[in-house]
């Protein structure tokens, strides 16, 4: 008789167990998936809760799909300058040796593939042009993805921004994931990998705020433009 119920418990215990083990895999497994690299090149992640210039306006209130229900109030309604904002941006160095801030263009609110808005800046240059750091920090994430090929994802010291590079031919020698990185520093080469057009070689660049979990596939994208030095121009080129 006691037997027979301490049977009966193990039976119990077991499927419960069994039970259990199936719940966890069931949570686990959308988890270490990390599908949004694949959306974050070329695609909006939430729009920018910071700075957000004339052209990015006017580009969401072109694009249904950036006002998006789980996208963070703005902190300042005003737009750009961004010395303006509560929390000041880090300024970055160039990610291409020689590069001047005119030479920039702002193509952070550009729509690609119809509704995505670009959320990032396309830097022309000839394939196999060093792509340099632009602050401190470490490599966090070497990833290849569909459309954004060969991309970096490097981490800033204090965990809150993320630097994305994009379409490179390549990485600088023995760059590995944990690296610290110097700003300045050689990462990787110009390229057309991904999505890219290969007569156009191009640095994709974007900056992602990072969530407090801080993790490389989640962000909230900031429009670089004027991080990097870029001066904010009027939304009407007719206004000139
Ligand atoms: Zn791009």
């Amino acid at each position: 008789m006691l037997r027979g119920v301490l049977i009966f418990i193990v039976g119990v215990l077991a499927g419960a167990n069994a039970v259990y083990f199936v719940m966890k895999d069931g949570e686990r497994c959308p988890r270490c998936t990390p599908v949004a690299p694949l959306a974050r090149q070329d695609v909006p992640a939430t729009p920018s809760s910071t700075a957000t210039p004339p052209p990015l306006a006017a580009a969401r209130a072109r694009s249904p799909d950036v006002a998006s229900p789980i996208a963070p109030p703005p902190v300042s309604p005003t737009p750009l300058p961004a010395a303006t904002t509560a929390t000041p941006l880090p300024r970055l160095a160039m990610p291409l040796a020689g590069l001047t801030p005119a030479q920039l263009h702002d193509t952070f609110g550009e729509t690609r593939g119809g509704e995505r808005q670009h959320e990032a800046l396309d830097i022309l240059a000839p394939a196999g042009t060093p792509v340099l750091a632009v602050a401190d920090g470490h490599i966090e994430k070497l990833f290849t993805s569909v459309r954004g090929g060969l991309t970096i994802y490097q981490f800033e010291p204090g965990g809150r921004y993320a630097y994305y590079y994009a379409h490179l031919r390549g990485y600088a020698p023995k760059l590995a994931e944990g690296q610290a990185v110097r700003r300045g520093q050689v990462i990787g080469y110009v390229g057309s990998t991904g999505n890219a057009d290969p007569a156009a070689p191009h640095l994709h660049f974007a900056v992602f705020e990072l969530g407090p979990e801080r993790q490389w596939w989640k962000g909230t994208a900031i429009n670089p433009y004027q991080m990097l030095g870029g001066v904010a121009k009027p939304a009407d080129p007719s206004t000139r």
